[in-house]
Protein backbone atom coordinates (compact mmCIF):
# COMPACT_ATOMS: atom_id res chain seq x y z
CA UNK A 1 0.00 0.00 0.00
CA UNK A 2 1.44 3.43 -1.26
CA UNK A 3 1.80 6.29 1.94
CA UNK A 4 -1.18 7.32 3.26
CA UNK A 5 0.34 11.24 2.92
CA UNK A 6 0.44 13.75 -0.22
CA UNK A 7 1.30 16.73 1.02
CA UNK A 8 1.68 19.90 -0.04
CA UNK A 9 -0.78 18.82 -2.42
CA UNK A 10 -3.11 21.46 -1.60
CA UNK A 11 -1.03 24.29 -0.49
CA UNK A 12 -2.83 27.30 0.60
CA UNK A 13 -6.36 25.54 -0.19
CA UNK A 14 -9.23 28.08 0.68
CA UNK A 15 -12.02 25.60 1.99
CA UNK A 16 -15.16 24.86 -0.04
CA UNK A 17 -18.10 24.49 2.34
CA UNK A 18 -20.37 23.44 -0.20
CA UNK A 19 -18.04 20.18 -0.13
CA UNK A 20 -17.67 20.65 3.81
CA UNK A 21 -21.21 20.56 4.44
CA UNK A 22 -21.99 17.55 2.55
CA UNK A 23 -19.39 15.54 4.36
CA UNK A 24 -20.49 17.01 7.58
CA UNK A 25 -23.92 15.45 7.15
CA UNK A 26 -21.96 11.54 6.84
CA UNK A 27 -19.38 12.08 9.55
CA UNK A 28 -21.41 14.59 12.27
CA UNK A 29 -18.89 14.84 15.15
CA UNK A 30 -15.95 13.11 13.66
CA UNK A 31 -15.56 15.71 11.16
CA UNK A 32 -13.45 17.10 13.72
CA UNK A 33 -10.99 14.75 12.88
CA UNK A 34 -11.45 14.56 8.56
CA UNK A 35 -11.22 17.86 7.05
CA UNK A 36 -12.50 17.69 3.33
CA UNK A 37 -10.27 19.75 1.02
CA UNK A 38 -11.43 18.80 -2.49
CA UNK A 39 -13.56 16.50 -4.85
CA UNK A 40 -12.00 15.97 -8.14
CA UNK A 41 -13.38 12.86 -10.28
CA UNK A 42 -14.79 10.81 -7.07
CA UNK A 43 -11.24 11.09 -5.42
CA UNK A 44 -11.88 13.09 -2.02
CA UNK A 45 -8.90 15.08 -0.96
CA UNK A 46 -9.01 14.85 3.07
CA UNK A 47 -6.75 16.50 5.48
CA UNK A 48 -6.07 15.13 8.93
CA UNK A 49 -3.69 15.72 12.05
CA UNK A 50 -2.56 12.34 12.89
CA UNK A 51 -1.50 9.34 10.36
CA UNK A 52 -4.94 7.39 10.35
CA UNK A 53 -4.55 3.61 10.25
CA UNK A 54 -5.48 1.67 7.33
CA UNK A 55 -8.60 0.61 8.64
CA UNK A 56 -9.93 3.56 9.34
CA UNK A 57 -8.79 4.93 5.68
CA UNK A 58 -10.84 1.74 4.20
CA UNK A 59 -13.87 2.33 6.37
CA UNK A 60 -14.06 5.84 5.81
CA UNK A 61 -13.26 5.31 2.64
CA UNK A 62 -16.27 3.05 2.22
CA UNK A 63 -18.81 5.65 4.53
CA UNK A 64 -17.57 8.93 1.89
CA UNK A 65 -18.11 6.34 -0.83
CA UNK A 66 -15.03 7.83 -2.96
CA UNK A 67 -11.19 7.08 -2.99
CA UNK A 68 -9.36 9.38 -0.50
CA UNK A 69 -6.33 11.25 -0.87
CA UNK A 70 -4.86 11.65 2.35
CA UNK A 71 -2.86 15.03 3.07
CA UNK A 72 -1.21 15.46 7.13
CA UNK A 73 -2.14 19.18 8.33
CA UNK A 74 -0.10 20.51 10.74
CA UNK A 75 -1.22 20.05 14.95
CA UNK A 76 -1.25 23.96 14.88
CA UNK A 77 -4.59 23.99 12.79
CA UNK A 78 -6.47 21.54 14.90
CA UNK A 79 -8.06 24.23 17.22
CA UNK A 80 -8.58 26.49 14.44
CA UNK A 81 -10.54 23.76 12.71
CA UNK A 82 -12.29 22.58 15.84
CA UNK A 83 -13.53 26.47 16.51
CA UNK A 84 -14.83 26.43 12.76
CA UNK A 85 -17.04 23.17 13.50
CA UNK A 86 -17.98 24.50 16.85
CA UNK A 87 -19.27 27.53 14.85
CA UNK A 88 -21.84 25.52 13.07
CA UNK A 89 -19.86 25.76 9.81
CA UNK A 90 -20.89 29.26 9.35
CA UNK A 91 -20.32 29.76 5.07
CA UNK A 92 -18.53 33.07 5.41
CA UNK A 93 -16.19 32.22 8.20
CA UNK A 94 -15.13 29.44 6.00
CA UNK A 95 -15.08 30.64 2.55
CA UNK A 96 -12.47 33.08 3.67
CA UNK A 97 -10.45 30.61 5.96
CA UNK A 98 -6.70 29.59 4.59
CA UNK A 99 -5.29 26.35 5.59
CA UNK A 100 -1.84 25.47 5.55
CA UNK A 101 -0.96 22.03 4.91
CA UNK A 102 1.95 20.63 5.16
CA UNK A 103 4.45 21.10 2.53
CA UNK A 104 8.02 19.63 1.86
CA UNK A 105 9.90 22.10 -0.38
CA UNK A 106 9.67 20.34 -3.16
CA UNK A 107 8.09 21.26 -6.75
CA UNK A 108 4.80 19.62 -7.59
CA UNK A 109 4.37 17.06 -9.46
CA UNK A 110 1.80 17.29 -12.49
CA UNK A 111 -1.01 15.63 -11.37
CA UNK A 112 -0.84 18.16 -8.20
CA UNK A 113 -0.99 20.91 -10.80
CA UNK A 114 -3.46 19.33 -12.87
CA UNK A 115 -6.29 18.40 -9.85
CA UNK A 116 -5.33 22.24 -9.12
CA UNK A 117 -6.23 24.02 -12.33
CA UNK A 118 -9.79 21.43 -12.25
CA UNK A 119 -10.16 22.60 -8.83
CA UNK A 120 -10.12 26.20 -10.45
CA UNK A 121 -12.18 25.90 -13.26
CA UNK A 122 -14.82 23.74 -10.98
CA UNK A 123 -15.05 26.19 -8.29
CA UNK A 124 -15.26 28.86 -11.16
CA UNK A 125 -17.97 27.28 -11.86
CA UNK A 126 -19.83 27.13 -8.48
CA UNK A 127 -18.97 30.80 -7.92
CA UNK A 128 -20.69 31.37 -11.42
CA UNK A 129 -17.15 33.38 -12.51
CA UNK A 130 -17.08 34.38 -16.25
CA UNK A 131 -13.50 34.79 -16.25
CA UNK A 132 -10.47 33.28 -13.95
CA UNK A 133 -7.13 35.52 -13.76
CA UNK A 134 -3.95 34.00 -12.81
CA UNK A 135 -1.30 36.82 -12.23
CA UNK A 136 2.12 36.40 -11.46
CA UNK A 137 3.15 38.04 -8.37
CA UNK A 138 6.29 38.03 -6.58
CA UNK A 139 4.89 36.66 -3.72
CA UNK A 140 2.82 33.90 -6.02
CA UNK A 141 0.25 33.40 -8.02
CA UNK A 142 -2.71 35.66 -7.66
CA UNK A 143 -6.17 33.76 -8.53
CA UNK A 144 -8.78 36.14 -9.18
CA UNK A 145 -12.62 35.48 -10.46
CA UNK A 146 -14.73 37.84 -12.51
CA UNK A 147 -18.35 37.46 -10.84
CA UNK A 148 -21.54 39.39 -12.38
CA UNK A 149 -18.93 42.10 -13.85
CA UNK A 150 -16.46 42.36 -10.88
CA UNK A 151 -13.02 40.57 -9.77
CA UNK A 152 -12.91 39.11 -6.47
CA UNK A 153 -9.26 37.96 -5.17
CA UNK A 154 -9.69 33.82 -4.53
CA UNK A 155 -6.34 32.39 -3.31
CA UNK A 156 -2.54 32.95 -3.75
CA UNK A 157 -0.56 30.20 -4.65
CA UNK A 158 2.98 29.52 -3.70
CA UNK A 159 5.81 30.82 -6.18
CA UNK A 160 6.79 27.45 -6.96
CA UNK A 161 3.05 26.88 -8.97
CA UNK A 162 3.15 30.09 -10.57
CA UNK A 163 4.81 28.74 -13.88
CA UNK A 164 3.79 25.59 -13.83
CA UNK A 165 0.00 26.23 -13.79
CA UNK A 166 0.56 28.47 -16.41
CA UNK A 167 1.58 26.49 -18.31
CA UNK A 168 -0.57 23.79 -18.05
CA UNK A 169 -3.23 25.96 -18.45
CA UNK A 170 -1.87 26.77 -21.68
CA UNK A 171 -1.35 22.84 -22.91
CA UNK A 172 -5.10 23.00 -22.39
CA UNK A 173 -5.63 25.36 -25.41
CA UNK A 174 -3.03 24.46 -27.07
CA UNK A 175 -0.55 27.30 -26.71
CA UNK A 176 3.35 27.48 -27.11
CA UNK A 177 4.29 26.67 -23.91
CA UNK A 178 8.29 27.54 -25.12
CA UNK A 179 6.93 31.01 -25.61
CA UNK A 180 6.43 33.15 -22.90
CA UNK A 181 7.87 36.43 -24.88
CA UNK A 182 4.65 37.30 -27.00
CA UNK A 183 0.59 37.21 -26.41
CA UNK A 184 -1.23 33.87 -27.26
CA UNK A 185 -4.88 32.99 -27.40
CA UNK A 186 -6.39 29.90 -28.01
CA UNK A 187 -9.53 27.98 -26.83
CA UNK A 188 -10.66 23.89 -25.19
CA UNK A 189 -13.51 22.21 -24.03
CA UNK A 190 -13.66 21.01 -20.63
CA UNK A 191 -16.49 18.58 -19.64
CA UNK A 192 -16.49 18.95 -15.49
CA UNK A 193 -19.09 16.74 -14.43
CA UNK A 194 -22.52 17.29 -16.06
CA UNK A 195 -21.27 20.60 -17.37
CA UNK A 196 -19.49 21.28 -20.84
CA UNK A 197 -16.85 24.64 -20.71
CA UNK A 198 -16.13 26.26 -23.41
CA UNK A 199 -12.79 28.54 -22.55
CA UNK A 200 -10.98 31.12 -24.04
CA UNK A 201 -7.70 30.93 -22.77
CA UNK A 202 -5.13 34.16 -23.53
CA UNK A 203 -1.64 34.76 -22.11
CA UNK A 204 0.41 38.23 -21.51
CA UNK A 205 3.84 38.61 -20.52
CA UNK A 206 4.15 40.57 -17.24
CA UNK A 207 6.28 42.32 -14.97
CA UNK A 208 6.37 39.20 -12.65
CA UNK A 209 6.13 36.31 -15.16
CA UNK A 210 3.11 35.44 -17.73
CA UNK A 211 -0.40 36.26 -16.63
CA UNK A 212 -2.92 33.73 -17.96
CA UNK A 213 -7.14 34.56 -18.31
CA UNK A 214 -9.49 32.21 -19.10
CA UNK A 215 -13.02 32.93 -20.07
CA UNK A 216 -15.58 30.40 -19.11
CA UNK A 217 -18.70 29.74 -21.72
CA UNK A 218 -20.88 27.24 -19.87
CA UNK A 219 -22.32 25.30 -22.67
CA UNK A 220 -24.85 24.31 -20.31
CA UNK A 221 -26.57 27.65 -19.31
CA UNK A 222 -29.75 28.00 -20.89
CA UNK A 223 -31.04 31.42 -22.72
CA UNK A 224 -32.60 34.10 -21.30
CA UNK A 225 -35.80 35.24 -22.69
CA UNK A 226 -36.02 39.08 -23.53
CA UNK A 227 -37.94 40.00 -20.42
CA UNK A 228 -35.58 37.71 -18.24
CA UNK A 229 -32.55 39.73 -19.24
CA UNK A 230 -34.51 43.00 -18.00
CA UNK A 231 -36.43 44.31 -20.86
CA UNK A 232 -39.63 45.77 -19.18
CA UNK A 233 -42.85 46.29 -20.62
CA UNK A 234 -43.09 49.73 -21.91
CA UNK A 235 -39.17 49.19 -23.76
CA UNK A 236 -40.41 45.90 -24.26
CA UNK A 237 -43.51 46.50 -26.25
CA UNK A 238 -40.78 49.01 -28.59
CA UNK A 239 -38.52 46.54 -29.14
CA UNK A 240 -40.41 43.47 -29.68
CA UNK A 241 -42.33 45.59 -32.74
CA UNK A 242 -38.73 45.78 -34.51
CA UNK A 243 -38.07 42.42 -34.30
CA UNK A 244 -41.89 41.54 -35.78
CA UNK A 245 -40.32 43.76 -39.15
CA UNK A 246 -39.90 41.71 -42.36
CA UNK A 247 -36.53 44.22 -43.39
CA UNK A 248 -34.33 46.29 -41.31
CA UNK A 249 -31.65 47.45 -38.65
CA UNK A 250 -31.94 46.81 -35.19
CA UNK A 251 -28.78 48.54 -33.09
CA UNK A 252 -27.61 46.99 -30.04
CA UNK A 253 -25.05 49.59 -28.44
CA UNK A 254 -22.94 49.55 -24.84
CA UNK A 255 -19.50 49.44 -24.17
CA UNK A 256 -17.48 45.80 -23.62
CA UNK A 257 -19.69 43.37 -21.02
CA UNK A 258 -23.23 45.23 -21.15
CA UNK A 259 -24.74 42.37 -22.10
CA UNK A 260 -24.82 42.83 -25.59
CA UNK A 261 -24.93 39.46 -26.52
CA UNK A 262 -27.43 37.93 -24.67
CA UNK A 263 -30.01 40.78 -25.94
CA UNK A 264 -28.66 38.83 -29.66
CA UNK A 265 -29.58 35.95 -28.38
CA UNK A 266 -32.73 36.27 -26.60
CA UNK A 267 -33.91 38.45 -29.66
CA UNK A 268 -33.04 35.36 -32.22
CA UNK A 269 -34.35 32.76 -29.73
CA UNK A 270 -37.56 34.58 -30.16
CA UNK A 271 -37.41 35.15 -34.12
CA UNK A 272 -36.64 31.03 -34.64
CA UNK A 273 -39.04 29.90 -37.22
CA UNK A 274 -38.66 26.79 -39.26
CA UNK A 275 -39.95 28.95 -42.23
CA UNK A 276 -36.93 31.29 -41.91
CA UNK A 277 -32.95 30.95 -42.75
CA UNK A 278 -31.24 32.77 -39.96
CA UNK A 279 -27.90 33.29 -40.43
CA UNK A 280 -25.51 34.28 -37.60
CA UNK A 281 -21.48 36.21 -38.27
CA UNK A 282 -19.88 36.23 -35.03
CA UNK A 283 -15.77 36.55 -33.19
CA UNK A 284 -16.43 34.64 -31.54
CA UNK A 285 -19.83 32.30 -31.41
CA UNK A 286 -20.18 32.11 -28.15
CA UNK A 287 -23.26 29.72 -27.77
CA UNK A 288 -24.15 27.39 -30.28
CA UNK A 289 -28.21 27.96 -31.61
CA UNK A 290 -30.41 24.60 -32.90
CA UNK A 291 -31.49 25.89 -36.17
CA UNK A 292 -29.84 28.67 -36.99
CA UNK A 293 -26.24 28.94 -39.67
CA UNK A 294 -23.00 30.36 -37.35
CA UNK A 295 -20.56 31.46 -38.93
CA UNK A 296 -17.60 32.09 -36.96
CA UNK A 297 -14.95 35.31 -38.17
CA UNK A 298 -11.87 33.97 -38.90
CA UNK A 299 -9.47 36.85 -40.53
CA UNK A 300 -6.51 34.76 -40.60
CA UNK A 301 -8.41 32.54 -43.33
CA UNK A 302 -10.02 35.66 -44.83
CA UNK A 303 -13.01 35.60 -43.12
CA UNK A 304 -13.77 38.82 -41.87
CA UNK A 305 -17.13 40.22 -40.60
CA UNK A 306 -18.06 42.06 -44.13
CA UNK A 307 -16.48 39.19 -46.50
CA UNK A 308 -18.23 37.22 -44.28
CA UNK A 309 -21.61 38.73 -44.40
CA UNK A 310 -21.61 39.07 -48.84
CA UNK A 311 -20.95 35.43 -48.83
CA UNK A 312 -24.14 35.03 -46.40
CA UNK A 313 -26.00 37.79 -48.56
CA UNK A 314 -25.51 35.26 -51.69
CA UNK A 315 -27.06 32.40 -49.27
CA UNK A 316 -30.55 33.35 -49.59
CA UNK A 317 -30.79 34.82 -45.55
CA UNK A 318 -34.13 36.17 -43.93
CA UNK A 319 -32.71 37.12 -40.74
CA UNK A 320 -28.71 38.29 -40.24
CA UNK A 321 -27.09 38.41 -36.95
CA UNK A 322 -23.81 40.61 -37.15
CA UNK A 323 -21.76 40.24 -34.00
CA UNK A 324 -20.29 43.43 -34.13
CA UNK A 325 -19.65 46.72 -36.50
CA UNK A 326 -16.36 47.91 -36.41
CA UNK A 327 -15.13 49.04 -39.60
CA UNK A 328 -16.62 51.26 -42.50
CA UNK A 329 -16.80 48.08 -44.72
CA UNK A 330 -18.63 45.64 -42.27
CA UNK A 331 -20.88 48.96 -41.80
CA UNK A 332 -21.67 49.98 -44.90
CA UNK A 333 -22.45 45.78 -46.24
CA UNK A 334 -24.85 45.58 -43.05
CA UNK A 335 -27.51 48.74 -44.65
CA UNK A 336 -26.63 47.20 -47.76
CA UNK A 337 -28.17 43.78 -46.53
CA UNK A 338 -31.04 45.80 -44.36
CA UNK A 339 -32.38 47.78 -47.39
CA UNK A 340 -32.69 44.51 -49.92
CA UNK A 341 -35.19 42.43 -47.74
CA UNK A 342 -33.77 41.33 -44.66
CA UNK A 343 -33.93 41.52 -40.80
CA UNK A 344 -30.36 42.28 -39.14
CA UNK A 345 -29.51 42.53 -35.65
CA UNK A 346 -25.99 43.94 -34.77
CA UNK A 347 -23.99 45.65 -32.22
CA UNK A 348 -21.60 48.51 -31.95
CA UNK A 349 -19.76 50.19 -29.68
CA UNK A 350 -21.44 53.80 -28.23
CA UNK A 351 -22.35 55.54 -24.78
CA UNK A 352 -25.95 55.40 -25.46
CA UNK A 353 -28.32 55.36 -28.50
CA UNK A 354 -28.75 58.46 -30.30
CA UNK A 355 -24.88 58.73 -30.50
CA UNK A 356 -25.10 56.04 -32.59
CA UNK A 357 -26.24 58.15 -35.48
CA UNK A 358 -23.03 59.81 -35.08
CA UNK A 359 -20.97 56.77 -35.12
CA UNK A 360 -22.59 55.74 -38.11
CA UNK A 361 -21.71 58.64 -39.83
CA UNK A 362 -18.55 58.61 -39.14
CA UNK A 363 -18.21 54.90 -40.47
CA UNK A 364 -19.32 56.61 -43.72
CA UNK A 365 -23.00 55.19 -43.56
CA UNK A 366 -25.34 57.93 -46.25
CA UNK A 367 -27.76 59.39 -43.60
CA UNK A 368 -30.40 58.78 -46.11
CA UNK A 369 -29.37 55.11 -45.70
CA UNK A 370 -29.42 55.46 -41.97
CA UNK A 371 -32.93 57.36 -42.31
CA UNK A 372 -33.97 54.78 -44.50
CA UNK A 373 -32.52 51.18 -43.11
CA UNK A 374 -32.61 51.56 -39.25
CA UNK A 375 -35.68 50.47 -37.05
CA UNK A 376 -34.28 51.61 -33.98
CA UNK A 377 -31.55 51.69 -31.45
CA UNK A 378 -30.95 49.75 -27.91
CA UNK A 379 -28.38 51.09 -25.66
CA UNK A 380 -28.10 48.98 -22.98
CA UNK A 381 -25.72 48.57 -19.08
CA UNK A 382 -25.93 45.78 -17.08
CA UNK A 383 -26.07 45.94 -13.23
CA UNK A 384 -26.28 43.41 -10.08
CA UNK A 385 -29.39 42.26 -9.02
CA UNK A 386 -29.72 42.54 -4.99
CA UNK A 387 -29.73 39.01 -3.71
CA UNK A 388 -33.43 38.53 -3.30
CA UNK A 389 -32.43 35.95 -0.14
CA UNK A 390 -31.06 38.83 2.48
CA UNK A 391 -32.55 41.95 0.58
CA UNK A 392 -33.59 44.15 3.25
CA UNK A 393 -35.42 47.66 2.93
CA UNK A 394 -35.36 51.05 3.91
CA UNK A 395 -37.42 54.52 2.75
CA UNK A 396 -35.12 56.94 1.44
CA UNK A 397 -34.57 60.61 3.28
CA UNK A 398 -34.72 63.98 1.64
CA UNK A 399 -30.92 63.94 2.78
CA UNK A 400 -30.06 60.21 0.87
CA UNK A 401 -31.66 61.81 -2.36
CA UNK A 402 -30.20 65.28 -2.15
CA UNK A 403 -26.54 63.80 -1.73
CA UNK A 404 -27.18 62.14 -4.79
CA UNK A 405 -28.53 64.99 -6.94
CA UNK A 406 -32.04 63.33 -7.00
CA UNK A 407 -34.01 65.75 -4.97
CA UNK A 408 -35.89 66.99 -8.30
CA UNK A 409 -36.37 63.99 -10.07
CA UNK A 410 -37.33 61.36 -6.90
CA UNK A 411 -40.48 61.69 -5.11
CA UNK A 412 -39.72 61.74 -1.11
CA UNK A 413 -42.46 59.55 0.45
CA UNK A 414 -43.00 56.67 3.12
CA UNK A 415 -44.07 54.22 0.31
CA UNK A 416 -40.56 54.37 -1.72
CA UNK A 417 -39.09 51.30 -0.49
CA UNK A 418 -35.03 51.41 -1.43
CA UNK A 419 -33.02 47.73 -1.15
CA UNK A 420 -30.10 47.43 0.91
CA UNK A 421 -27.77 44.66 0.06
CA UNK A 422 -26.37 42.52 3.30
CA UNK A 423 -25.04 38.95 2.36
CA UNK A 424 -26.12 35.94 2.87
CA UNK A 425 -24.73 32.12 1.70
CA UNK A 426 -26.80 32.51 -1.36
CA UNK A 427 -24.99 35.07 -2.34
CA UNK A 428 -21.44 34.61 -0.92
CA UNK A 429 -21.97 37.60 1.54
CA UNK A 430 -21.97 39.77 -1.33
CA UNK A 431 -25.40 40.84 -1.22
CA UNK A 432 -25.56 40.70 -4.94
CA UNK A 433 -26.25 37.82 -7.32
CA UNK A 434 -27.07 37.69 -11.03
CA UNK A 435 -27.56 40.55 -12.90
CA UNK A 436 -29.82 42.11 -15.58
CA UNK A 437 -29.90 45.19 -17.95
CA UNK A 438 -31.16 48.19 -18.21
CA UNK A 439 -32.50 49.60 -21.38
CA UNK A 440 -32.75 52.93 -23.23
CA UNK A 441 -34.99 52.46 -26.68
CA UNK A 442 -34.76 54.78 -29.62
CA UNK A 443 -37.33 53.92 -32.47
CA UNK A 444 -36.37 55.79 -35.79
CA UNK A 445 -39.47 57.58 -36.16
CA UNK A 446 -40.55 60.50 -38.78
CA UNK A 447 -38.96 62.56 -36.49
CA UNK A 448 -35.92 60.96 -35.30
CA UNK A 449 -35.46 60.59 -39.44
CA UNK A 450 -35.89 64.22 -40.33
CA UNK A 451 -32.96 64.41 -37.51
CA UNK A 452 -30.73 62.07 -39.01
CA UNK A 453 -31.17 64.06 -42.66
CA UNK A 454 -30.63 67.14 -40.30
CA UNK A 455 -27.87 65.82 -38.16
CA UNK A 456 -29.55 67.28 -35.21
CA UNK A 457 -27.84 67.19 -31.58
CA UNK A 458 -27.66 64.08 -29.77
CA UNK A 459 -29.06 66.44 -27.23
CA UNK A 460 -32.26 67.03 -29.74
CA UNK A 461 -32.82 63.11 -30.20
CA UNK A 462 -32.92 62.91 -26.44
CA UNK A 463 -35.23 65.38 -25.90
CA UNK A 464 -37.61 63.85 -28.68
CA UNK A 465 -37.06 60.35 -27.02
CA UNK A 466 -38.52 62.23 -23.41
CA UNK A 467 -41.25 63.44 -25.12
CA UNK A 468 -42.58 59.91 -26.37
CA UNK A 469 -41.95 58.91 -22.59
CA UNK A 470 -39.24 56.83 -23.24
CA UNK A 471 -36.51 56.35 -20.48
CA UNK A 472 -33.33 57.37 -20.62
CA UNK A 473 -30.67 54.82 -19.05
CA UNK A 474 -30.42 56.76 -15.98
CA UNK A 475 -34.12 57.17 -15.61
CA UNK A 476 -34.51 53.45 -16.55
CA UNK A 477 -31.88 52.58 -13.64
CA UNK A 478 -34.37 54.34 -11.65
CA UNK A 479 -36.85 52.61 -12.37
CA UNK A 480 -35.24 49.45 -11.43
CA UNK A 481 -34.16 51.32 -8.24
CA UNK A 482 -37.71 51.90 -7.43
CA UNK A 483 -38.68 48.47 -8.21
CA UNK A 484 -36.43 47.49 -5.61
CA UNK A 485 -34.63 45.21 -7.47
CA UNK A 486 -31.18 46.98 -7.28
CA UNK A 487 -29.28 49.68 -5.56
CA UNK A 488 -28.51 53.33 -6.61
CA UNK A 489 -24.83 53.06 -5.46
CA UNK A 490 -25.45 50.46 -8.90
CA UNK A 491 -26.83 52.44 -11.01
CA UNK A 492 -24.40 55.02 -10.49
CA UNK A 493 -21.48 53.07 -10.99
CA UNK A 494 -22.77 52.03 -14.97
CA UNK A 495 -24.16 55.42 -15.41
CA UNK A 496 -24.55 59.11 -14.77
CA UNK A 497 -27.98 60.40 -14.20
ZN1 LIG B 1 -27.85 37.07 -0.22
Amino acid sequence: MTSVYESQLLAGHILDWRLIRSIARILGTELQQVVPLALENNRLHIGCFRQPDSAYRAQLSGRLKSDLRVSLLPETERNLWLQLCQENLDAQVLAATQLTVVTNGDQPDEQQISLKVQGLLMRALESRASDIHLEPMPEGLLVRYRVDGLLKEVELLPVEWQKLIVARVKVMADLDIANQRTPQDGRSTQTLGKTTLDLRVSTLPCLHGEKAVIRLLNKSNRFMSLEEIGLVEQTLEVYTKWLDRAQGLILITGPTGSGKTSTLYASLMRLLNPNKNIVTIEDPVEYQLSSVNQVQVNPKAGLTFAGGLRSILRQDPDIIMVGEIRDPETAQTVFQAAVTGHLVLATIHTDDAPSTVNRLIYLGVEPYLISAALLGVVAQRLVRRACPRCATYFSPTARDLTRLGLSDSLPQTDEVRWVKPTGCEACQGVGFRGREGIFEVMPVDNIIRQMIHGQSSVMDMKAHLRQLGLPTLGEAGLQKVMAGKTTIEEILRVVSL
